[in-house]
């Protein structure tokens, strides 16, 4: 009989893009894996499909972290971008929406995660999947932005609460995993131009072929996961490595 994978990924967003990818990189490792999204494609033996939708709330928090190994990780990659223009043009759901995807879902699976793992796992490692759009501004996008600032800020203050309460082999990144050819992107580029003064350059990163696969996107967030500690900043880009 095969022995139990000693490490277990929990990973929103499994379905498609980056969060498929890295799926895809952790089966390849050996990693058991449970998938978090609405939907799913990915057929594997050590891949296991819960559907969550990530803005239903009260779903996210009956979410249990049955599985245990010693080695345990939450990628929270699942995010949305939300309806696109400008603040006071916007509807007042799209705020909510994205927030409850991109930011307190996420806040509640790491609550739970901590919870559940500080006391009986070896190693636990949070990763959150951010955007630069946390740290810079970009017309259209206030939600997200907004969002995704708020999931860096909280990790940073896990951080320091792992620093001051955890032991050593507790990690927590959020990385923002530069432009990636994923659907997300296609649904920018299908903005309407007069609510997003940006567009043009996203068509162009397209058009010139600037934008990353999701597989080498993937690479890079799973070399932080095989070394959490070579990385001391809690506020990654793989830009940066
Ligand atoms: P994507 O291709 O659109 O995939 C989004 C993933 O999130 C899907 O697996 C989707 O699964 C899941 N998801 C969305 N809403 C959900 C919900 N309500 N409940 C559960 N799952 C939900 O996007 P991506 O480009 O791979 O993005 C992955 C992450 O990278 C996101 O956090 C995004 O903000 C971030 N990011 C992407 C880029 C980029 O250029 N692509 C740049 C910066 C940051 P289902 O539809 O099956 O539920």
């Amino acid at each position: 009989m095969d022995a139990q994978p000693t490490k277990l990924a929990y990973v929103t967003g499994a379905s498609r893009g980056i969060g498929e990818a890295l799926v895809q990189q952790l089966l390849a490792a050996g990693y058991r894996v449970i998938g978090l999204s609405r939907t799913t494609k990915i057929d594997h033996p050590n891949f296991t499909f819960v559907q969550l939708d990530l803005s239903n709330l009260e779903a996210v928090k009956s979410f249990t972290f049955d599985e245990t190994a010693p080695h345990v990780l939450l990628v929270n990659n699942a995010g949305m971008l939300g309806e696109v223009g400008s603040v006071g043009a916007i509807t007042d759901s799209t705020f909510e929406r994205v927030m409850r995807v991109n930011t307190i879902a996420p806040q509640i699976l790491m609550n739970q995660f901590i919870k559940t793992f500080n006391k009986i796992a070896e190693s636990g490692h949070i990763l959150n999947i951010s955007s630069g759009a946390g740290k810079n501004a970009i017309d259209g996008w206030a939600a997200y932005c907004a969002s995704k600032a708020a999931l860096d800020l909280f990790s940073e203050t896990v951080r320091l609460e792992f620093n001051l309460h955890q032991t050593e082999n507790w990690f927590i990144h959020s990385i923002a995993p530069g432009v990636v050819d994923t659907e997300m992107q296609s649904e920018i580029r299908n903005s309407d131009p007069s609510e997003f003064k940006s567009l043009d350059r996203f068509i162009a990163l397209k058009t010139e072929n600037q934008l990353a696969s999701p597989t080498a996107v993937a690479e890079k967030l799973f070399s932080v996961i095989q070394e959490p500690k070579q990385f001391e900043s809690t506020i990654l880009s793989v830009r940066d490595f």
